[in-house]
């Protein structure tokens, strides 16, 4: 089955290129999976790639899904690359329709069939828990009794196959991806379908269509939130995410440490810019609790974010205290709000979960 698939593929010259998709290395034999009728082909697009990606994705999807044996297809664009990609142009963005009309960049709400709303979880810079606070915030928005998407935009280093110990390929079904579900949430991240230590780096357009395929082409079903881990920074990825996926609001997490929260103030900027409200601020690792006596330290000292917030005039979502027991639990793949629910920990969450909703669904609270 393989090896009919690498034989069609060297017959695929990219437009634009003057070898085939193996001889240029593009598609790695190795890379290569096919096993149930499950195919995936992982791309992996040259810097200086000249032709056309998006053809030459359609023209190996024409090329096999007609194959005798290949249920499933997927074909995947990646990049690997040592150096951090060169900015590309600066995304336009996106006006009111009052400014110029017909030119919102953004698609409508509508544009993610069965999914009523997505928030985003942002920070400025890497290692802050922003992930840790992602799935903890979709299981505590799962606890409110919502149906919720956990979606690991993270496409640089995605940590939702660690921190919720999913180890399983999602299914495709109709050519659609079927999110892998675990704790009550829908699950999707880019971890499931790369493999293990070997980082790929991607450049802007890429992250694009990635993220179009995240979010459009699995088969989330019907969601009430989506929580969207993005990777972290404020970048022209990120900057072209916020753009083009329908959020309805973002959080921003921070450490105390940061205490000018420099790296948070972009995160809001980068949001402001492409008018996607802020519907707050956590504060992690906050105060340090000794899990010998139990007692809290403020190492980093306190209330940096909470003053921070109130002097930027966005609302203060919580702190959550830096604790042994939310790392363990978190890289165990059993976060606390899911594994130890009567604790504090998961208060803290619930409280932040219940902030957000509130301002997700506005009117169904008025009621
Ligand atoms: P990011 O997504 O910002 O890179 P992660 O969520 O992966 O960050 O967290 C980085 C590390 O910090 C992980 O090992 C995680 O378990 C740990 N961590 C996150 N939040 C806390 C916390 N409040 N207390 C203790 N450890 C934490």
């Amino acid at each position: 089955m393989k090896k009919v698939i690498l034989a069609r593929l060297s017959l695929i010259t990219p437009p634009g290129l003057r070898t085939d998709l193996l001889t240029s290395g593009m598609v790695r034999p190795e890379q290569v999976s096919a096993e149930d009728g499950k195919v995936l082909v992982p791309v992996n697009v040259p810097e200086d790639f000249a032709g056309d990606i998006a053809e030459t994705q359609r023209l190996i999807e024409e090329r096999l899904s007609g194959l005798e044996g290949v249920e499933k297809l997927l074909v995947v664009l990646t990049s690997e690359r040592a150096a951090p990609p060169p900015p590309p142009e600066p995304p336009k963005l996106r006006k009111r329709p009052t400014e110029a009309p017909g030119r919102d960049m953004r698609p409508h709400s509508a544009a993610v069939p069965g999914v009523k709303t997505i928030v985003a979880v942002a920070s400025g810079k890497g290692g802050v828990g922003k992930s840790t606070t992602s799935v903890n915030l979709a299981l505590a928005l799962r606890g409110l009794g919502l149906k919720v998407g956990l979606l690991d935009a993270d496409i640089y280093g995605p940590s939702m196959p660690r921190l919720l110990d999913i180890h399983e390929r999602p299914e495709i079904e109709d050519e659609r991806i079927r999110p892998v579900e675990k704790y009550g949430l829908k699950v999707m991240s880019m971890g499931f379908l790369m493999e293990e230590d070997n980082p790929v780096i991607w450049r802007g357009p890429m992250v694009v269509t990635a993220l179009m395929q995240m979010t459009r082409e699995v088969d989330w079903g019907e969601l009430d939130v989506m929580v969207l881990d993005m990777p972290p920074g404020t970048g022209d990825a990120q900057l072209t995410m916020a753009q083009q996926v329908p959020l309805q609001g973002a959080v921003i997490v921070s450490t105390p440490q940061d205490l000018a929260l420099i790296d948070a103030r972009k995160g809001l900027k980068m949001f402001k810019k492409v008018d996607v409200p802020i519907f707050g601020i956590v504060e992690n690792m906050s105060t340090f609790i000794c899990p010998h006596c139990g007692k809290p330290s403020d190492i980093f000292g306190r209330g940096g974010a909470e003053e921070d917030a109130k002097r930027l005039g966005v609302p203060f979502l919580g702190a959550i205290p830096l604790h042994m027991s939310i790392r363990e639990h978190s890289d165990a793949g059993t976060p606390v709000v899911m594994s130890e629910p009567d604790s504090l920990h998961a208060k803290h969450y619930r409280d932040i979960a219940l902030k957000v909703a509130t301002r997700l669904f506005p009117e169904e609270d008025e009621d």
